[in-house]
């Protein structure tokens, strides 16, 4: 009984959960909106515009060779007061791509990254949300947080805005959710502009995980 009781315990400090960010770890009414696969030169800036309006704060999964073509971008994120977030250089499927290649592209963003907001180390979120064993392990040793989600909006499905505000009143948020939504695209656009009225006028607002004091 004792060895068991052991055990739980080391298993508990392997994974000490200040190192994956999960809907659990959101301890306010707030919800943590997240966009992947940008920066994107027509969309990025409208769903900034669209987030200041109604005062919501993100997190925005970047890709590398996008934040080459689009420094500016990433700045005004910054500027904005949203969180830079970690999603490869390539967005490559990572079931295919060796352990060593898949950190290679972690840290090459990361250096990129860190000219625009000082950060070594992003919060990584890996393309397709895939998410090997061995990749998870890695980066718990070396410290780097890592976030999935909790509310998938289907916004990638291209089935246009109207399905992805039927989805959240369909299936409706519940505190602390970490929503995954793409700011790369026209439908996740128009969907927002109908979302954040609503949301704001019933008390939700968005933070970025840094914001929630979490990532
Ligand atoms: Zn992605």
């Amino acid at each position: 009984m004792k060895v068991v009781k052991g055990i739980k315990r080391s298993l508990a400090e392997m994974l000490p959960p200040s190192w994956l960010i999960t809907k659990a770890r959101i301890h306010s009414d707030a919800i943590a909106l997240t966009f992947d696969d940008g920066p994107h030169p027509d969309f990025t800036p409208l769903v900034l515009a669209v987030l200041a309006k109604y005062g919501m704060k993100a997190t925005f999964f970047t890709i590398g060779e996008n934040l080459v073509k689009y420094p500016e971008l990433a700045r005004k994120i910054v500027k904005d007061g949203h969180q830079l977030g970690n999603h490869s250089y390539f967005h490559r499927d990572y079931r295919s791509l060796p352990l060593a290649q898949q950190l290679a592209e972690i840290d090459r963003t990361d250096k990129l990254l860190e000219e625009f907001d000082g950060h070594q180390r992003h919060t990584f979120r890996p393309p397709r949300g895939e998410l090997s064993a061995r990749l998870l392990f890695a980066l718990m040793w070396r410290k780097q947080t890592v976030a999935m989600w909790s509310y998938d909006s289907m916004d990638y499905q291209g089935l246009g805005a109207k399905s992805i505000v039927q989805r959240f009143s369909e299936q409706p948020m519940n505190r602390g959710e970490i929503v995954l939504m793409h700011d790369d695209n026209a439908h996740t656009l128009d969907a927002l502009e109908e979302l954040l009225p609503t949301w704001k006028s019933r008390g939700w607002a968005s933070q970025s995980f840094s914001g929630l004091g979490i990532g």
